[in-house]
């Protein structure tokens, strides 16, 4: 199929980020570099992570900075472990034939952990090194973002400030490497966002320098249709809404951190994935609206997760009784915790749980429902798995649940559960965590194969 990206797009303003994997060692950086300057009018603003894992034993440098922050709170040495990380960015740069002394830096970051610096502090500093060295090999401007990312008192990002500080500040630049990761509370002091956390920044820089494209190099050719651990070589997903590419995510699918589309989905930006590692593939795409792009295939993708628990109340006359729902969710709602699904029925309803979230608090939702609405029978179910199947060809389509069904019986899995939201970009079923696999495999062999 030909490249409809790479038509479209060459020459424009584009945003690469590189994950830790693309930057584990000199040789990475080489393909970094080449991808760079395979396209200098266009790829002028780079965000890299830390270095990551060189083979499947390795340490990535983010858990070595955390194991420093560790040792040091607890009063023990962080010499050894602090050493090791010395050793890597030494062998990037020596390997790279580099004429950058960092030294100092290593000094004056080994000496603010040891003083309380910070754990976000200790983590930010692989981002911060990595960033420092990929500026000097590829000739860009160094740009540290911390008094241009910025995070609230109640440290929560603060999408508005950041965009207006860094959008002016890169405007000063026309090439920058900008570590991802990590910005600064009001007070100064660094704060990161959760692990994986370059991506937002890659993405909230495609805002700020209003980028036409997001690219979000890695390791693997893109998004697959389905968890290639229990399906059999599933095909790449090449185009991909945010909003389906949210459902998918929030299921399981890896690849992207779940917060990093916001950013660019604010402001229109489509995001790329490619591999570093093999370049001539196109990735897959993810877009705001997809009338652009073909669609192949009903679905586009389907993922799961185990560990669900359905609460189920039944009640006779339940849908004449006012505020019935609200009294079973004010339940859940002081626990704290929040629900995933509520099926319902004339005179039954469920709410579907995470079940480790209501570990401590499953008796004293029981009885706070007992005494609110009297129900004939209430009860708590573990051990259920959900499969989202999820595609924006489903709308048009006849009959897409009926073969999700259809997979399902043939299979001779019993659904326990059916949840398709009005937007018909998903249907969500639940069934017996022992027959996920099965299930997961039979509805993409219905679609796909
Ligand atoms: N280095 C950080 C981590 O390992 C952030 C990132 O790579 O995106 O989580």
């Amino acid at each position: 199929m030909e490249n409809v990206f790479a038509e479209r797009y060459t020459d424009c303003l584009k945003v690469v980020k590189f994950g830790g994997s693309s930057l584990a060692d000199a040789e990475q950086f080489k393909k970094v570099k080449s991808i760079i300057t395979a396209e200098p009018g266009a790829r002028r603003y780079v965000v890299p992570s830390a270095p990551g894992k060189r083979f499947k034993e390795d340490e990535k440098v983010t858990d070595m900075l955390y194991q420093c922050y560790n040792l040091s709170s607890e009063g023990e040495p962080i010499d050894s472990v602090f050493d090791k990380i010395i050793e890597r960015y030494d062998a990037i740069v020596n390997d790279l034939g580099l004429d950058l002394d960092l030294s100092d830096e290593y000094l004056h970051i080994k000496w603010s952990i040891k003083h309380h610096a910070g754990r976000d502090y200790a983590a930010s500093r692989g981002e911060y090194l990595n960033g420092k060295i990929l500026a000097e090999y590829i000739g860009y401007d160094f740009v540290d973002p911390t008094m241009f990312i910025k995070f609230g008192d109640d440290g929560m990002f603060d999408a508005e400030m950041t965009n207006t500080l860094l959008s002016t500040k890169l405007a000063k630049h026309e090439h920058a490497v900008i570590p991802g990761f990590y910005g600064s509370m009001p007070n100064g002091t660094i704060k990161t966002f959760s692990r994986g956390g370059s991506d937002i920044t890659g993405s909230i820089v495609a805002r700020a320098v209003s980028a036409d494209i997001y690219e979000n190099w890695t390791d693997v050719d893109g998004f697959l249709m389905a968890d290639p651990r229990i399906v059999d070589n599933p095909k790449p997903i090449d185009t991909i809404t945010y909003k389906e590419l949210r459902e998918l995510s929030y299921m399981g699918a890896g690849v992207l951190h779940e917060d990093s589309i916001f950013p660019v989905r604010v402001a229109g930006i489509p995001i790329n994935i490619r591999n570093t590692n093999n370049t001539a593939s196109r990735g897959t795409m993810i877009v705001p609206r997809t009338d652009m792009y073909d669609t192949r295939s009903i679905i586009t993708g389907v993922a799961g997760k185990k560990g669900f628990s359905v609460l189920s109340i039944e009640k006779a006359m339940m849908n004449s009784e006012t505020g019935f729902g609200r009294k079973v969710l004010e339940a859940i709602e002081k626990e704290g915790i929040s629900f995933e699904h509520l099926p319902s029925s004339i005179d039954s309803m469920c709410v579907i749980l995470n079940t480790h979230e209501i570990e401590e608090c499953r008796e004293r939702i029981v009885n706070r429902i007992c005494a609110t609405t009297h129900p004939d029978y209430i009860a708590i179910e573990d051990g259920l798995a959900l499969i989202a199947v999820v595609g924006r060809a489903m709308v048009k389509a006849k009959g897409t649940a009926y073969r999700v069904f259809k997979a399902c019986a043939e299979s001779d899995i019993n659904i326990k559960m059916i949840d398709q939201g009005s937007s018909e970009l998903n249907i969500i079923i639940g069934v017996n965590e022992a027959d996920y696999n099965r299930a997961l495999s039979a509805i993409y062999n219905e679609f796909v194969k």
